[in-house]
């Protein structure tokens, strides 16, 4: 079965071959660690370490190499630490923490590495020295700058990512036009920092070295080559990036080490579609960000991973109450079925079912792979005989955990959300009952369901005995 990608640079799906079969690579722009990380930006998080994990499938593990950056210089981040007084590291070091504490919380893997920018600002000064050296950079104003038309010549090789021209880019004011720059397109490479803010020495064969800081998109062609070395199999993103970040990072790396081709910087490039807030865009000022270190006290990180992946990845997708409380329900059926099965085994390294490996390897289809997950649960209800029920129970949970879902235990995953106390509680209740049943008390057992009910308990009974969960708390 082959894997197949669609390939943003070549606008449709392609079969995935690495560079190397024993060494594939992937590089996903990371955070800028300044503040909180917003449900949209979990979204490519998600995504990926779908892709992740389906690669570690693939091919042997440790051939796969997962590369997510950290954006530790940064305007904002420079803004944040000036504000409260503090070392740019005080703020950086924070978030980045937060940032894998909340990505870990929707079941994402750590990424094999995750180089920071200011541990690499002399492979991006030596990158911008092979730049000016060719002719492709020059220094304006105590910039430097990338030289678009020197590079581009006309062959309209800057466009090939976003399949934007320069002229349309120039019209609908997608660049900044600035006194400084020989062509409106240009982009910052180095910068000198203002008074307080961190700076490095910078790149040689100027006028002296410009003390100051890296441009952004510098920053992830240094450490993607740095990280995984040249070409990158896989680089991902968020679609906003195609233009200008990776659009400017094959500029880069092209111009740096004067080749002509984009794919000698990065074989296949990928990026999710937005998420949305009930049909607006997710913005600060509208007011309605919705953070996933406030998410996860609400909702199982789980069910927000499920709702990450309900769409197919490329399609826009709208975040409301009622796709993570369909997330939930979803969730509700299928540890269901492995509470109505908790007694059989299951042989933990089995296969995941065909159907849905084609799926994932369908350009990551989530929607299609998670419906066979439906599927695959109701051939384990309906399976006769305990030989069967095994080999059934194994296929889901096979084609489940390869995607990140149903690792927990059913009972965690029903009680969860309740602390120890209130599970002392209604497991106390609960025994009271089955006591008062017995008596054929009902006067008792009646009070006790008020009671259950008045705790937001919901109490479910089975075969094997009584299984409980909260209510369904407001969406968010
Ligand atoms: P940023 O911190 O804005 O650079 O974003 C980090 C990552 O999240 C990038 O890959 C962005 O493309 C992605 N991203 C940001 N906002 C959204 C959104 N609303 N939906 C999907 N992806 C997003
Ligand atoms: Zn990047």
């Amino acid at each position: 079965m082959t894997l197949y990608l669609h390939d943003t640079l070549a606008r449709e799906k392609r079969a995935f071959e690495p560079a190397h079969a024993d060494r594939v690579t992937l590089y996903v722009c990371g955070p800028t660690v300044y503040n909180y990380a917003h449900i949209g930006n979990a979204r490519p998080v998600v995504v990926f370490d779908v892709l992740f994990r389906l690669l570690q499938r693939l091919y042997p593990q440790r051939a796969v190499i997962y590369a997510r950056n950290v954006t530790d210089v940064d305007d904002k981040i420079n803004a944040a630490a000036s504000e409260q007084g503090v070392d740019i590291s005080v703020i950086t070091d924070r978030f980045a923490a937060i940032y894998e504490a909340d990505m870990a919380s929707l079941g994402a893997l750590t990424p094999t590495t995750q180089p920071r920018a200011t541990a690499h600002i002399g492979e991006m000064t030596a990158l911008i020295e092979d730049m000016i050296g060719k002719g492709l950079a020059y220094e304006s104003d105590g910039e430097v700058l990338f030289d678009v038309g020197a590079y581009d010549k006309g062959s309209g090789r800057y466009s090939q990512l976003s399949g934007r021209s320069l002229d349309e880019m120039i019209a609908g004011a997608r660049v900044e036009v600035a006194a400084n720059k020989r062509h409106p397109a240009d982009f910052v490479l180095w910068k000198p920092s203002k008074a307080g803010e961190p700076e490095w020495d910078g790149p040689q064969g100027l006028n002296g070295r410009l003390k100051g800081r890296p441009g952004w998109h510098i920053e992830c062609s240094a450490m993607a080559e740095r990280a995984l070395g040249l070409p990158i199999d896989i680089h991902g993103g968020g679609h906003d990036l195609i233009f200008p970040h990776h659009t400017n990072e094959i500029a880069q790396s092209c111009a740096a080490h004067g080749s002509d081709e984009p794919r000698a910087y990065a074989r296949y490039w990928m990026h999710n579609g937005f998420l949305d807030f009930s049909g607006e865009k997710m913005s600060k000022s509208i007011g309605n960000v919705v953070l996933v270190h406030d998410l996860v006290k609400t909702w199982p990180g789980e069910a927000i991973r499920w709702a990450l992946l309900s769409g197919h990845y490329r399609a826009p997708l709208d975040w409301n109450g009622e796709l993570i409380l369909q997330s939930r329900k979803a969730l509700d059926r299928l540890y269901g079925v492995l509470l109505r099965n908790v007694d059989i085994g299951f042989d933990a390294d089995a296969a995941p079912p065909q159907a849905f490996m084609e799926a994932l390897q369908d350009d990551l289809n989530t929607p299609r792979a998670t419906a066979e997950l439906f599927a695959l649960a109701k051939e384990l209800d309906s399976a006769e005989g305990i030989g069967a029920k095994h080999e059934a129970k194994s296929a889901l949970l096979a084609a489940a955990r390869l995607i990140g879902f149903l690792e927990g235990e059913p009972d965690a995953w029903f009680e969860g959300g309740a602390d120890e106390e209130l599970k002392a509680k209604v497991e106390g209740l609960l025994a009271a009952r089955i006591e008062a049943r017995g008596a054929k008390d009902w006067a008792t057992a009646d009070r006790i369901r008020d009671e259950l009910n008045a705790l937001n308990i919901v109490v479910m009974d089975s075969p094997t005995g009584a299984t409980w969960r909260l209510r369904e708390s407001e969406p968010t």
